[in-house]
């Protein structure tokens, strides 16, 4: 990742401010269910403390959370579900 630790952004809300990198908590919602993420990067302003997250950060948080990508939850059922004997293993399990 780069260097952003230390570096500052002057803030756009109240003029007077810096935003400068903190790591908060991050909540946000997804489906009726709160979704919390411990030690996400946000500037924060020193000043009115306007916080404005990391876009980079966001659109992974973004992936991770879509319901299309990253939703490994599901039990496989591959493996002991009998087909037809004759072929024990047709699919190799190449993912472990
Ligand atoms: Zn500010």
């Amino acid at each position: 990742m780069g260097d952003m630790q230390g570096t500052t952004y002057p803030c756009g809300e109240c003029q007077a401010g810096v935003l400068s990198l903190r790591y908060v908590t991050y909540v946000t919602w997804l489906g009726g269910e709160m979704i919390t993420v411990p030690n996400f990067p946000a500037w924060v302003c020193d000043m009115c403390g306007r916080r404005e997250y990391d876009t980079r950060a966001i659109s992974w948080l973004d992936t991770l959370l879509s319901p299309h990508a990253g939703r490994s939850t599901q039990p496989r059922r591959g493996r002991s579900r009998p087909h037809d004997g004759s072929a024990p293993s047709s699919r190799p399990s190449t993912t472990e």
